[in-house]
Parts: C-alpha cells; structure tokens; sequence
C-alpha cells in the first residue's frame, strides 16, 4: 500500500496539464485580448462601451493583460487580469481574485491564462452570461502574504476594472476576503461578492455540490438515501455539504487534516484514518487541488468501492494519469468539478441579472436554485456519459458537449421564474408525514376539497425516526384527566369514519389493563385510582381488580402482592404506521392533496402576510398562504427561522419485542403498569406491554419514563442518540421477564422521540407572531389515540373556523410552552 505521504504530493504541478485537457483550445492570444477588449484600437471597448485608458495594462499574453501596481516594497511582484471567452459589458468577464505566490512571471501568466480558461468553461456549461477572467497577483513568497497591503492592492484593481468599463467582475479568491472585497466595491462596481446580502458564496458552492452529488446517485446508485458519502475536507464548503448531505438522509463520513473540524452532528469523522480507507460510495472532495493522486487513485480502484466523484474540489485529480487509473476502466464516474462546483458563479449570475430578485429572496431560495441548476446538469452529462460507451473515461470531453446556448437567456435571469413557478404554489403547505401532518391533510381535504394542499415529508409516512411509526399505539378513555377522556371519545368516532374511508381495520379492540401500585401519584399517563374515579365518573364500564392474586389467575403475570388493578374492555391499540397511511391515502385520493417524501424543508419565512416561503434541502421551493407545521420533535429546529421556540423537551423512549411461550401466545392482554420510581436505578416505574400481533409468539414493551440525563432529554434532534442504553435495555429485561410468565429473548428493542410540554398538554394552535402558521407538536408520548380529531382541529384552525372542541389548553400562548424567543416577542 502506498504511504500517505506519495498519496499526498503533486497538487499544483498538473493543474495547468488537467486544464489543457478539458477540451479548450487556447485562443487566438493577442487577438482574442484585442478582439475582447479592442485593445488594438487606441484601448477602446466594443461599440457600446466608452474608452479607457491604455497606459493601464501590458499585454503579456494572448488572454493576460498585466496591471501596474503601487509600491509594496517587493512583497507584491505583479497583477494580471485573464481574460478568455468573448466578453463585453453586456456579457462581462468574471472570476476571483487570487493572491498566491508563483516561482516565475511565466508561471503566474500561465496560471491567470488557464485559469481564467476554466472559469470561461464554467460559465459556458451553465450560460451564466459571464465569459471566462480571473485576476491573478503574484507575491514575492506566501509568508509575505499576510504582510502586503490589500487596501494598495485593491486600488490597483479597482483601477484596472474601472478601465474595462464592466467587462470584468471579480470576488474573492485564495487568500481574498469579503472585506477585500469590500473596499474594493467602495472604489468600483464591479465586484460580485454578494456583498449587501447574507448569501454565501461557500453555501452556494456546497448547495452546488449536493445537487450534483445527489443526482449522481440518484443515476448511479439508484438513490441517495442511505448511500455512503465520504467528504473530504471540512472547511467551510465541506461542513455544508455533510450537513446537507446528513438532512438527506445518507450516510457520511467526514476527513480533514485538522480532526477537530470533521466533527459535524449526524456525520462520522474518520479523520484518524487516511482518507482513502474509508469505506465510501460517493467521494466528494472538498479540499485543496490534487488530493486523488496516482496512489491514492489505484487503492480506491482495488478496494471497488468508490462508483463516483464529485465535489468542490478545483481539479481533485493530481495528474492525468491519476484520473485515469481511477476511471479509465468506465466503471467509476468523475463529475468536473467545472459543473459539480459552479454554486457561487451561479449565485453571482443570480446577483448581477436579477438583481431586484436576488436582493428580496431568501437566501435559501437562492441556494434552492443553484441546486437545481447543478442537479439538472449533471443529468445531462451523465446521460452523455453513458450514452456513449467509454466517455466515462473522458470526462472533459463530454463536459466540453453539456454547454449551454448562449443566444438564450442567462441563467440568473431564470430565478424570477423559478421563485415565481406556479407549480410550487400551493394554498397550504402540511410539513412533517407523521400523526400530525397526515390527520391535518385528511381534514384539510374533507373540510377545503377544492384547496391545494402540499405534504412535505423529510423521511417516509410515519418515518421510523419520528414519533409515530410502528404497528401499535394505544387507545383508551381510561385517564384520570377527564378532558382525555371526553376527547378520546369523540376521536373514536371519528376513527371508525377513517376506518370505513380506508376500508382497513385500524383500530383492535384488545382491552387495557392499568395495574400496579395504587399511591403513585398522578404520573405523567395519571394513576390506577385516577382513572377508576374518571371512569365512574364518566359511567365508562370497567373492572375493578382489589388482589393481585385475581389478575394473576386471569393473565400469565406475576403481579406483586398489594398491586391491583382497573380494565377497560373498549380500549386497544392503533396500527399507527398503517393509519397515517390511510389518512394520507384518502386526503390523495379526495383532493389531490401532493405528498413529497424525503423532501426535508430547510428554511421558513414569511417576508410579508400571507407569503410562506420554504425551501427543501433538495432545492425544491414551495410558497403558500399557510402552513401546518407538524414536524413533531423537530418543531424548534424550524421555528427557529421565524425567530420563535417553544419550551419542549425531547424524550428517548424506548420499547422493542420478545418472544413468548406459544402456548400462552394469546394470553396476554394490553397492559400498563404503575410503580414508584426508583431514581437511583434510573427506573421510573411505568412499563406497557401489547399482545401478540399476527402468527408470531411475540409481545411488545417499552417505558414511560425519561431518565433526567442529557442522553435521554434533550432540546434539539441533533443531539438525539438513536443506540438504545444498555442500562435502560436491561431495565426493561428485567421487568418484563420477572413480571410476566413464559418471556423469552428479546427481538429487539428501538429508541423513538416524545416532544414533551411542561403541563404534558399538547400545542395546537396558530404562532402567536405569524397567524399563517398552525401548529401541532407535544405530542408527549399520548397524541396518536386522538389522531383524526387533531387533524379536523389543526384544519380548522388553518382555514379560519370555529374549532369544534375546546382547544384552550393547548394554546401556544400559555406560560409553560414560551422559550424566551417567543417571550421576547410578546
Ligand atoms: C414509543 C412511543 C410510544 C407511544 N405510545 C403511544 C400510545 O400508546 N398512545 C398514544 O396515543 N400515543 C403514543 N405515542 C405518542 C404518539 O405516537 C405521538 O404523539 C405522535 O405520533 C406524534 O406525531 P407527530 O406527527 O406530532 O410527530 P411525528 O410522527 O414525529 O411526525 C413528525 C414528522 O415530521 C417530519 N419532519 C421533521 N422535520 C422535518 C422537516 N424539516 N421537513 C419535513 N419533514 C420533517 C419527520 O420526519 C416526521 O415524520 C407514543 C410515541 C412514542 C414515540
């Protein structure tokens, strides 16, 4: 195996040589430069432009004029502008400004002429309306490079753009910066740096990079999700892609060369390696030039694990033959960095053509956009790629034929169009495909049939990471809270209408029996005295169990003297996954309502009433008057782009299945059971059980109590730990086996959020600061029972009826839900 070090050297010495290769022939030279800039004429610009002044540049090259600069002691040695394809005023030049050092003149030339080649290529694959230019200032060594004067400097250049008169923008480069920048833009227009806005020029690469990452696995692998995505180099572009690339869904690996920044939430760092062992489908490089050498190429090769690369990274190959070893078989897909990298050219194209738009838009719109741009490109380079046999192993070449037409219109002045597509307008937006967000849906499409109505799912229906998925959920009226147990009363009825819609058997009818000991307390599901009282109160028939012996001799439990016991033979359980399903299914097949799966919405906002904004991680934008937001425990993460959060505190709940003794197979009954807690054991004392689904011998059990301990309460999703805790593992091992006669081994057991309020009450209701918004969340580990109800509730509280049960207490309002975000604003 190769050392790291040979796997790491020849970064810059071939980037000239890749340059050549992309299929770029070197223009004309001197006539190209004075064709462009008309220089031979007395430095007059093309018929529409005013003169400059020629004392300004030296023509040093056939695309490179050479800038005067001031005095800087030595430190700076020259500045050259590069100019390649045709450019104008109308179709001005662009590309950043670079301070690096070079050991020669020729070499810093040669690289302001092949790099200014590649920007024009850049551009022309996406007709952004630029022509290819980089500027170029060449210092004496790079540790003198802190030392130069900028401000010299960008008055040199600010000279120099004012005399091409808008032919050429710049922005930031290596070793340039936002205040650079900055006073550049003081002195002269012609800076294209998304300087009055918050948009990033690194986001919009990264956005670039994921639409392109995304695509080419959607092509090569079959989809993205669950896909391996190795990133190499967590800078800043780098962070960005793993962070996305994570919301999406896959599976990511970071590695840089300062471990310490490839930690990022939901991603591996796997810095302790080199970065060619980690095991990858999709390598995206997002770090300096040249980091695949010829080594590091033929491992990837051996190990047939890589199928394609795609990044950040300006020319990720060291040399040719590097990029050869890995995809000269056809088997492994490189996608140019020219197309996969372009978010920030195509943010400035944005910036400079539509330039009222791009001052009004969100920036995640923006972001939305060149996602697309680089999704839709890269769909067509590799349908070119495997349209024609052994192009794969010719990357530029195929690249050079994705070119757009540049007699249409630029890119940037499509994103009017895109922000405005009537296609992702919708009358109301439904985020989040759980409990919450399929009952809203069928209620939106029963009570509004003729609205259009969008549900954005980041996962599937039910997605087995939120709240809701799996195949049981209990109902009962047995509460000790009588406003429970009215409301799961009127929720039945409407159960059985879903049920007769859907024309599936949602609901089983096994009974629940609340036992245990009788001085808990009210917990947080109320207490067995509790809910004998209610259920008198409310003449709900029940059973009353005063021994324990009497329960034993009715279930194969080993209930412990003094415990005792209340039953309700209407209550039994949900299949939750297959009845957000239904509801979803019928609000379809009603209205049309548009389900989007694994569309993970990024950003929120209202700029003025009645215009909700959101925009998904994978580029596509929805606009509506209203949204329901039904995001579950996730709830905070997007409130957080209206600046309001609400007091929740997620829970790691766990429960899984053990096998039984078939022969007491259906024996079991549906139970809950009340103790004491025991805090030192961090056993909170409340366990449930279900009977026996379907053919197997196999009950499930899970808890209802949350250690206080940062690993099971928490505020954010990012820090939930999914691992079940092998102590709470064997809490519930313990209990069920000691507590129930003929359990087995356990089948597995799983972790799954509550969103819990203070009052243990849930939130329905509309933002207090932004009435588009209803809201359900807190569910606290009790919502699914009233499901239809909650939905006939979040719609009408979105259409702006009266709503037809009493929804005071789960005002958004009340004291115990404000977070001092939303305290702020009221
Ligand atoms: C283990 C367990 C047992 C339970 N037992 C019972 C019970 O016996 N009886 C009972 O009545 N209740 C029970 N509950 C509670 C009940 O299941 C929940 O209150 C209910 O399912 C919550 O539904 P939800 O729609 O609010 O949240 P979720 O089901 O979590 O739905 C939220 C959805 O939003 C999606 N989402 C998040 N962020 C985004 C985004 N940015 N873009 C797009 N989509 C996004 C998520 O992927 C998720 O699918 C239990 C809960 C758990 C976890």
């Amino acid at each position: 195996m190769a050392s790291s070090a040979s796997m790491m050297m020849g970064a810059g010495s071939t980037l000239r040589g890749l340059l050549r290769k992309q299929g770029i022939t070197p223009a004309s030279v001197l006539g190209q430069v004075k064709r462009n800039l008309n220089l031979s004429q007395g430095l007059r610009m093309k018929e529409n432009t005013p003169s400059m002044d020629s004392s300004c540049f030296k023509i040093v090259s056939p695309s490179v004029l050479e800038i005067p600069i001031q005095d800087q002691q030595g430190l700076l040695k020259s500045l050259y502008v590069g100019v390649h394809a045709p450019v104008s005023s109308q179709r001005p030049g662009n590309g950043g400004l670079r301070l690096w050092s070079y050991d020669t003149e020729e070499d810093a030339v040669a690289e302001c002429a092949e790099l200014s080649r590649g920007m024009s290529l850049k551009h022309s694959i996406y007709n952004t309306g630029f022509g290819g230019a980089k500027l170029v200032a060449n210092a004496k060594s790079l540790t003198d490079v802190p030392s130069i004067c900028k401000q010299k400097l960008m008055e040199d250049v600010a000279k120099a753009l004012h005399s091409l008169q808008g032919s050429v923008y710049t922005g930031c480069d290596m070793n340039t910066n936002f205040d650079d920048m900055r006073y550049l833009n003081e002195l002269c227009p012609y800076v294209l740096a998304s300087l009055d806005s918050t948009i990033d020029a690194n986001r919009s690469t990264a956005h670039g990079v994921v639409g392109s990452a995304v695509e080419a696995a959607r092509i090569l692998l079959g989809g993205h999700k669950g896909k391996r995505f190795l990133v190499v180099g967590t800078g800043k572009v780098g962070t960005h892609v793993s962070e996305l690339l994570s919301s999406l869904g896959c599976r990511v690996s970071c590695h840089d060369v300062d471990p310490s920044r490839a930690d990022i939430p939901g991603c591996e760092n796997v810095s302790h390696q080199d970065w060619w062992l980690a095991p990858h489908d999709v390598l995206v490089p997002c770090c300096s030039s040249g980091i695949i050498t010829h080594a590091a190429a033929a491992h990837l090769r051996e190990s047939g694990e890589t199928k394609c690369v795609v990044g950040a990274t300006n020319i990720p190959f060291a040399s040719d033959e590097a990029l050869q070893e890995l995809v000269g078989k056809g088997d492994v897909v490189f996608v140019p960095d020219m197309l996969s990298s372009a978010g920030a050219v195509l943010a400035d194209s944005i910036e400079h053509f539509s330039k009222e738009e791009y001052e009004s838009a969100r920036d995640n719109e923006v972001y939305a956009f060149v996602q697309t741009l680089t999704r839709d490109k890269t769909t067509e380079y590799l349908d070119r790629t495997q349209s024609s046999q052994g192009s794969s192993a010719r990357p530029m070449a195929v690249l050079a034929t994705v070119h757009e037409d540049k007699s249409g219109l630029p890119v940037g002045k499509k994103f009017t169009t895109f922000v405005n597509g009537e296609e992702s307008q919708y009358d109301v937006v439904v985020v989040g495909g759980g409990m919450a967000g399929t009952a809203a849906s069928y209620y939106l499409s029963k009570l509004a049939p003729d609205l259009k109505v969008a549900v954005l799912e980041a996962g599937e229906i039910a997605d087995p990471s939120g709240s809701s998925y799996g195949e049981s959920r209990m109902y009962r009226r047995m509460y000790s809270d009588e406003y429970f147990s009215v409301m799961q009363s009127k929720a039945l009825d409407l159960w059985r209408d879903v049920e007769r819609e859907s024309g599936l058997s949602l609901l089983k009818e096994n009974g629940l029996l609340f036992y245990g000991e009788t001085d808990t307390g009210e917990t947080v599901e109320g207490s067995i005295p509790g809910a004998a009282e209610i259920m008198s109160k409310l003449n709900i028939p029940h059973e009353y169990f005063d021994h324990h012996e009497k329960m034993d001799a009715k279930w194969p439990m080993r209930s412990v003297p003094g415990y005792e016991g209340v039953y309700e033979a209407s209550a039994g359980s949900i299949n939750s996954s297959l009845a957000c399903r239904a509801m979803m299914d019928l609000a379809q097949d009603a209205a049309g309502h548009d389900l989007f799966t694994n569309t993970s919405v990024l950003d929120l906002g209202i700029p003025s009433p009645g215009d909700v904004r959101i925009t998904c991680a994978d580029g596509k934008l929805f606009r509506s008057n209203k949204v329901v937001l039904a995001a579950g425990a996730w709830t905070n993460s997007i409130l957080g782009h209206l600046d309001a959060e609400l007091d929740l505190e997620l829970w790691a709940m766990h429960w899984g299945h053990y096998r039984v003794d078939p022969e007491l197979k259906h024996k079991y009954p549906q139970w809950f059971c009340f103790r004491k807690e025991v805090p030192d054991l961090w056993d909170g004392g409340l366990y449930y059980g279900f009977p026996c689904e379907g053919d197997e011998s196999v009950i499930k059990v899970g808890i209802d109590f949350c250690p206080d301990h940062p690993e099971f309460r928490m505020r954010d999703m990012a820090d939930y730990v999914r691992r079940p805790n092998d102590k709470i593992v064997k809490l519930i091992d313990d209990f069920v086996r000691e507590n129930w006669v003929g359990v087995g081994e356990r089948v597995d057991m799983y972790s799954s959020p509550y969103t819990c309020t203070r009052d243990q009450y849930f939130v329905l209701d509309r933002l207090p600061s932004h009435e588009e918004v209803t809201l359900f969340t807190g569910g606290c580990g009790r919502a699914f029972k009233f499901a239809p109800l909650l939905g006939k509730l979040l719609a009408e509280k979105t259409l702006g009826m009266a709503p037809s049960h009493d929804i005071a207490p789960f005002s958004a309002a009340r004291e115990c839900v404000q977070w001092p975000k939303v305290k702020a604003m009221a």
